[in-house]
């Protein structure tokens, strides 16, 4: 929203005091997202006015130190703006007045949101590469971090984050320079035991937010699992980077083509976006270990890469050539050139008379073309089609 990005976490629903064992779920998720967040959008209904539930709620509230929207919903109509100044009574600093089904008053609130958003304090890290480790509990990750940073020689500053959760590392390796985020410990440390999945999951979500190349890893012995998909996904529709690493390969029996038909199998769960490294490692026994360091900087330079546009047309507009755009609906379709738009990652406008007529599959097919060209493993590439 104007230009900032935010993570909006939904608790779903909460209800103190409750005996019900959902709705126990649903108030340990509501103070996990406190803990975790930044600001806090209290939303109460118009309708019902203040209602118990949500008296006991603004008591908890105010003993966080977070900051507190107030957002009255379905203030549809003149006379329930009215009633809805009924909420100012619980005193938090901001009020506003929405209606999600019309999206009246959504705007003012996102600016809001926005304003309350700190510069971070990213600014002295800009430009050194920053790497996500995630995964899921147990997969590995402290052991990783601690094969890695275990060389103290390498660690110039160790933060500790008190404004930041994660753990951010600067690591200097063989003259490269860059910034572990570090997701592993930290719920060791922490009051909240239940709801590890929860926990970890938002984690992850931060993390990735603050990186520019995840490395997810997954534990050898079981597999690719749904939870890592779930992440795998979150990793590609933030477009970040994408390092695959297969831990605790030292447990497995090998023969000559195990590594290879392990990642045939595991490219084959991940499809359609299956152009991402995968490095078999053991954080135990400290194998291949900067080898994924390697990889992740090799990520970093693809997402980064910039291809001339005169370079770009000679390659695909060939390809174009060779398979034109199906009609539709006897429309001719002409793309009559390509470039790559300046943003931050990969992005790929083609230039065309029909550009909303151009189907998946052949935004597949000139994504594929781009792939085999240009390298960018283990990075999310976007292509748009605009009107020319
Ligand atoms: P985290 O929850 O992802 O931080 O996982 P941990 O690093 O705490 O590891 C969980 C368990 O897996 C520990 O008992 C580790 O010793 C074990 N483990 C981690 N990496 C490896 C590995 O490469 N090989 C083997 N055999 N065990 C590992």
């Amino acid at each position: 929203w104007t230009g900032k990005t935010f993570t909006l976490i939904d608790t779903g629903g909460f209800v103190p005091g409750s005996e019900d064992v959902f709705e126990a779920a649903i108030r340990s998720q509501a103070s996990i997202a406190m803990e975790e967040a930044s600001q806090i959008l209290f939303m109460v209904d118009v309708t019902t006015g203040i209602t118990d539930l949500d008296e006991a709620v603004a008591r908890m509230l105010r003993r966080s130190d977070k900051e507190v929207i107030v957002v009255v919903n379905k203030v549809d109509n003149h006379d329930r703006l009215l009633e809805a100044n009924v909420f100012y009574k619980f005193g938090f600093k901001e009020n506003f007045f929405v209606s999600s089904i019309s999206g009246s008053g959504t705007g003012e609130l996102m600016d809001a949101i926005v304003a309350g958003i700190k510069d971070s304090e990213e600014a002295e890290e800009a430009g050194i590469p920053k790497f996500a480790i995630i995964g899921q509990p147990n997969v590995g990750k402290s052991s990783l971090v601690n094969a890695l940073i275990g060389e103290e020689r390498n660690i110039v500053t160790d933060i500790a984050g008190t404004t930041r959760d994660a753990i951010h590392t600067h690591y200097k390796m063989f003259q490269k320079e860059f910034l572990l985020i570090d997701t592993a410990g930290v719920r060791k440390k922490s009051k909240v035991h239940e709801n590890i999945e929860f926990y970890s999951v938002i984690r992850a979500i931060k993390a990735i937010d603050d990186a520019d190349v995840c490395l997810l890893m997954i534990d050898a012995t079981t597999g690719i699992e749904v939870q890592d998909l779930n992440l795998l996904k979150l990793v590609e529709r933030r477009k970040k980077g994408l390092v695959i690493l297969v831990n605790k390969w030292d447990l497995m029996e090998k023969e000559t083509h195990t590594a290879r038909d392990y990642e045939q199998q595991l490219k084959e769960r991940i499809a359609p976006f299956t152009d991402v490294p995968v490095i078999f490692i053991s954080a135990l026994e400290k194998k291949r270990i900067y080898k994924a360091l390697e990889t992740a900087l090799d990520v970093y330079k693809n997402r980064q890469r910039k291809i001339p546009t005169s370079k770009l047309n000679d390659i695909l507009l060939k390809a174009i050539e060779r398979h034109h755009p199906p009609a539709f609906r006897g429309k001719m379709i002409k793309i009559k050139y390509a470039t790559q738009l300046p943003t931050h990652t990969p992005t790929f406008a083609f230039f065309c008379n029909h550009p909303k007529e151009i189907k998946e599959p052949y935004k597949n097919y000139l994504e594929n073309q781009i792939r085999e060209h240009f390298d960018f493993a283990g990075v999310p590439v976007s292509i748009v089609f605009r009107k020319k």
